[in-house]
């Protein structure tokens, strides 16, 4: 698949989700409630590893590393719904440096997917961007929540931005993001710890409900999935 049937298909996922194709995503609130049949895990990995995903019956799971920055999380995220929704294997895992052609791939859907480029465009131009610097970076960056690197990564591949500029706009960034008036939340986690958001809860509820399962083994389920929240009623604490 090139470039433009990429931000084709991810154009299509949004409007499947019933998503504009210009507007920013609150992304993990919008998939975990758009996509039914999603699980987000939240897990301590080595840091070179950005997540994996799996698939089986009816259920979708997403694994994140939870020492990633939010938009890396972000990121990673929709890069597993490309595995996860184009392509038939089961389980995949995701390695930060692994430049295979299915991994750039996806990469490439995740970008489009945070920001189409028709939003790009509209961006650029309702904000009388003629020329991509750090400032402008930085809002566009805050405003569609999509990584620091990644944003680079896509101007620069799109010719918008030169080599040397790459190098020089990325450090620092939450240093330039808080002397710019934004708050830092974009480059630390968006969950940090092991968690599970999405239909597991859910379906470990349902099933309980339905007395196909004990107390006992209810809470056994949600603890597997760090959930002791559900298990240690925290509202009384
Ligand atoms: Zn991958």
């Amino acid at each position: 698949m090139n470039q433009y049937q990429l931000n084709e298909k991810a154009m299509e996922f949004r409007s499947e989700i019933d998503i504009s194709h210009f507007d920013p995503i609150d992304f993990f609130p919008l998939i975990t409630h758009k996509i039914k049949d999603l699980t987000i895990v939240f897990l301590d990995m080595d840091s070179d590893i950005s997540g994996a995903c799996c698939k089986f019956d009816s259920q979708k799971i997403i694994f994140i590393n939870s020492n990633h920055s939010k938009g890396r999380q972000t990121f990673t995220a929709a890069h597993e719904i490309y595995h996860l929704s184009c392509e038939d294997e089961q389980f995949t895992i995701c390695n930060l440096n692994n430049a295979d052609e299915i991994e750039r791939t996806a990469d490439a859907f995740a970008s489009f997917l945070l920001i189409p480029t028709p939003a790009l465009y509209k961006y650029k131009k309702e904000n009388n961007i003629e020329k991509w610097n750090l400032d402008n970076i930085i809002e566009c960056e805050q405003y569609y929540q999509i990584s620091h690197e990644a944003l680079l990564f896509r101007l620069k591949n799109a010719g918008d931005i030169s080599n040397d500029e790459y190098d020089e706009y990325k450090p620092n960034v939450k240093q330039n993001a808080l002397r710019r008036g934004y708050d830092t939340s974009l480059y630390e986690p968006y969950i940090s710890k092991n968690y599970t958001i999405g239909n597991y809860a859910r379906l470990v509820g349902e099933v309980f409900e339905k007395d196909l399962i004990s107390k006992a083994r209810k809470d056994e389920y949600l603890l597997d999935a760090f959930l002791s929240d559900l298990v240690y009623d925290m509202e009384d604490l």
